[in-house]
């Protein structure tokens, strides 16, 4: 016992003194792209597993549509990237393969489509290429928008999409037979970069309360110190109310229909981010209709909030799957990249076809296809 006793210090040293030296360079802040002084804006394609070259394609071809011009005047590059399959991925034994993430550092933004990381047990280990993507990308706010006006919500999340339980998730300690051990890490620089992404967001779009989200009652360190840091950026945003949550209560008011209309902005660690944003999905539609944007400093990465749905792919449903998902993300990736025309046609003509309701997407045989409802858009869009 005594040897796992030592393995397990040193490797904990190890991982002490790595993120240390993350969080002391967390502290030297780069500052965002400007992209109205970007002359040709770049932007990766990466398709994806699963029903995600199958959704992609849709998203293309109406991202491709609503950019016409700029594409014939280069203004904007659209990429596409190959080798992002979880067949490239397991040949090559990395969670992204070198080739592809030199390809992604060259972009400005990405629209990336669901990745499949195995699960353990089921083959070689592989640390997932979202997770990944994020660190080596720095990809620190992860904004995921949930809105159903007919039951008046209008949600912003911001969750934390760097660190938590997420970057040590790979790098536990187990004794076998015993007990294992896995680790949470926040430090208070990718805290309070987080925090300042929702209070931003908060001001810039007249909301006037933000619900900060914790565990820190239990985890009183990390969360604890999550929630702290949280509170000192608050104050820096007069006007604009800071609200403790516990997200076990959270995940309770998120469907009663008595409170859930009040909250407006949620800032979140990683892991509770990541389960309350498929809970509040499931309010709008379902995963199948919520996309999400990862912005970094320097890069931006847009996506569905869903997975490879391998399911679907054994029963032959691929081509029902809804492609909302990864147009919405398109949507955010052209706001941020400075097209909000753009990004608003694309908002009104999903709205338009949503509101006739001739072609719905059920995820299903019983409704329309995945290359049905771009096609509908695609006559919008004229
Ligand atoms: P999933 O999100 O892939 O699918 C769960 C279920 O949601 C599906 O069976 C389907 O019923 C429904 N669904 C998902 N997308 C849909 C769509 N566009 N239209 C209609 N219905 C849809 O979750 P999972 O099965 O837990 O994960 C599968 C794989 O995806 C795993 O390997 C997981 O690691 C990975 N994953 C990747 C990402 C990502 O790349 N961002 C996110 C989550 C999961």
């Amino acid at each position: 016992m005594q040897q796992y006793i030592d393995e397990a210090v040193s490797h904990y040293r190890d991982l002490l003194t790595r993120q240390l030296a993350r969080a002391e360079a967390l502290e030297q802040e780069s500052p965002a792209v400007d992209f109205a002084g970007v002359d040709q804006v770049i932007i990766g394609a990466c398709p994806g597993d699963g029903i995600g070259p199958i959704i992609f394609r849709e998203a293309l071809r109406v991202l491709k549509k609503l950019l016409a011009d700029e594409l014939a005047a280069g203004k904007v590059v659209i990429r596409e990237i190959d080798g992002l399959t979880l067949e490239e991925r397991l040949r090559c034994g990395k969670a992204i393969p070198d080739p592809v993430l030199e390809a992604l550092r060259a972009c400005h933004v990405i629209l990336k489509g669901p990745t499949t990381t195995p699960g353990a047990g089921s083959g070689p280990s592989l640390e997932s290429a979202n997770v990944a993507m994020r660190r080596e990308l720095d990809l620190f706010a992860n904004m995921r928008p949930i809105t159903v006006p007919k039951l008046g919500i209008d949600w912003a999340f911001f969750r934390e999409n760097t660190e938590g339980e997420y970057v040590l998730g790979s790098q536990g300690i187990e004794v076998p037979g015993r007990l294992t051990m896995d680790f949470k890490v926040t430090t208070v620089a990718g805290t309070r970069r987080i925090a300042k992404a929702a209070f931003d967001y908060a001001r810039a779009n007249g909301k006037t309360r933000v619900a900060i989200v914790t565990k820190a009652n239990i985890m009183k360190k990390t969360d604890g110190m999550f929630s702290a840091v949280c509170h000192q950026v608050a104050r820096d945003y007069p006007g604009i109310q800071a609200d403790e949550w516990y997200v076990d209560i959270m995940s309770a008011n998120l469907i009663n229909e008595a409170v859930r209309d009040q909250f407006q902005v949620f800032v979140l660690p990683n892991l509770y981010g990541d389960i309350i944003t498929d809970e509040a999905a499931q309010l709008q539609g379902g995963v199948g209709t919520a996309g999400s944007a990862n912005i970094g400093s320097r890069c931006a990465m847009f996506e569905a909030i869903h997975g490879s749905a391998p399911r679907m792919m054994e029963e032959g449903l691929g081509e029902y799957a809804n492609p909302a998902s990864i147009l919405k993300a398109g949507e955010m990736l052209l706001r941020h990249i400075g097209r909000a025309a753009a990004a608003d046609r694309l908002a009104a003509a999903m709205a338009d076809l949503d509101r006739e309701g001739r072609v719905v997407v059920t995820g299903n045989r019983d409704g329309a296809t995945c290359r049905d409802y771009a096609e509908g858009l695609l006559a919008k869009l004229g």
